[in-house]
């Protein structure tokens, strides 16, 4: 996949809207369409406009592929085999063709290709842990899926030879011919002998019965790219299902749901957490240690005079993708003792005896004042 930035991929400049993404599609996918062009390598463009398409016309993908970049965006996750073989390379990290629907419309409907179908595509939800999705991992899954048969590699014939259907002629289609009040109707069907596929085993392969598919669990390392998010998809080019002897396989995607943390929320690229302190500690300052969401301890200074629910940053501890971490930002919240000692009681009842005289730091009232005095306009 040499695809190269998706906006480039469409023609079009970074600020284009919706109505310019859709029209800049429509006229590609028009022209690069399998079955309207025979060029070389058409195939693989179209499915790099569909690709760039189903980023660009999703909001939230959109702002994300924004906001990480290509590279990290489509970031590949390098998925192997623990069997060997196969001989497909790792997928890229991208969107699923929600696009698809979009086009077929304008070739009149669904039309099934005649000939060796591929594959289909595979659906698979994992869920992570929110610290995985903020530095990333490794992780293996096991994904049942249809493999070309060994027996016959995926032929069904024993002795991988196949012949022409005799039934349909190796066209994969049969006429059929209904009468109605209106005259005679002429309908196309799969062969039944063939099941469209226009070739029949020479010998049918006993372990897979024809088919030239056996279903098998397979274990998948998938890497999942740090700063992934709820909903997003991994794709697994060629782990889907096995394609008829002689086309590609489906693709396998993996759509990740991040589970909530209990102490860590996630706004984009930073996280956030929250500290609690005392009336005392706000007013004087304070030190605080924190646990990063990767269990490691920071001292935090909470500034004298804090306000409730000032956000206090610490650089780089949040969501860790390539280029620039995200911040971890800490909510101060101001925690008034619901019972205190009668030592704490003597203080509180001084401090408030020097607000009401003194006057000189603003208190409650005043401050209310002031702030009606600014509102007047
Ligand atoms: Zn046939
Ligand atoms: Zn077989």
């Amino acid at each position: 996949m040499g695809a190269g930035d998706y906006y480039e991929t469409l023609g079009i400049p970074r600020n284009a809207d919706e109505a310019d993404i859709k029209k800049a599609y429509r006229n590609l996918a028009r022209k690069y369409h399998p079955d309207v062009c025979k060029e070389p390598g058409a195939e693989e463009k179209f499915k790099q406009i569909n690709e760039a398409y189903s980023v660009l016309s999703d909001d939230q993908k959109k702002r994300q592929y924004d906001n990480m970049g290509h590279e990290t965006y489509t970031n590949a996750s390098k998925g192997q085999y623990s069997g060997g073989g196969g001989g497909y390379g790792g997928g890229g990290f991208s969107a699923d063709f929600s696009g698809f629907g979009d086009i077929f419309d304008f070739f009149g409907g669904g039309q099934r290709r005649s000939g060796p179908q591929p594959g289909a595509d595979l659906l698979m939800r994992i869920q992570i842990r929110l610290e995985d999705a903020v530095s990333g991992m490794d992780r293996d899954i096991e994904v049942m899926h249809t493999e070309p048969c060994s027996a016959c590699s995926g032929s069904g014939s024993e002795t991988k030879k196949l012949n022409t259907c005799p039934r349909c002629g190796g066209t994969g289609q049969m006429r059929q011919a209904s009468h109605s009040p209106f005259g005679q109707f002429i309908r196309m069907t799969p062969c039944t002998q063939c099941e469209g596929r226009g070739k029949i085993p020479e010998k049918m392969c006993k372990a897979c019965h024809g088919s030239g598919h056996t279903r098998v669990k397979r274990k998948v390392s998938v890497h999942i790219p740090a700063g992934i998010d709820n909903g997003m998809r991994l794709r697994m080019e060629g782990y889907g299902e096995a394609g008829d002897y002689g086309a590609h396989n489906g693709d396998l995607f993996i759509e990740v749901y991040v589970q909530p943390h209990e102490r860590f929320a996630r706004m984009g690229d930073n996280l956030e957490t929250m500290i609690e302190i005392s009336p005392a500690q706000a007013v004087l300052g304070t030190s605080v240690e924190i646990e990063t969401i990767d269990k490691r301890h920071i001292d935090l200074k909470v500034p004298a005079g804090v306000q409730y629910n000032t956000a206090l940053k610490i650089n780089g501890e949040g969501v860790k993708r390539r280029g620039k971490p995200g911040d971890l930002l800490v909510r101060v919240k101001i925690v008034t003792p619901k019972s205190i000692s009668k030592e704490q009681k003597e203080l509180y009842e001084k401090i408030a005896e020097l607000e009401g005289n003194g006057g000189s730091s603003g208190g409650f009232f005043s401050s209310i004042m002031g702030g009606k005095k600014k509102t007047k306009k």
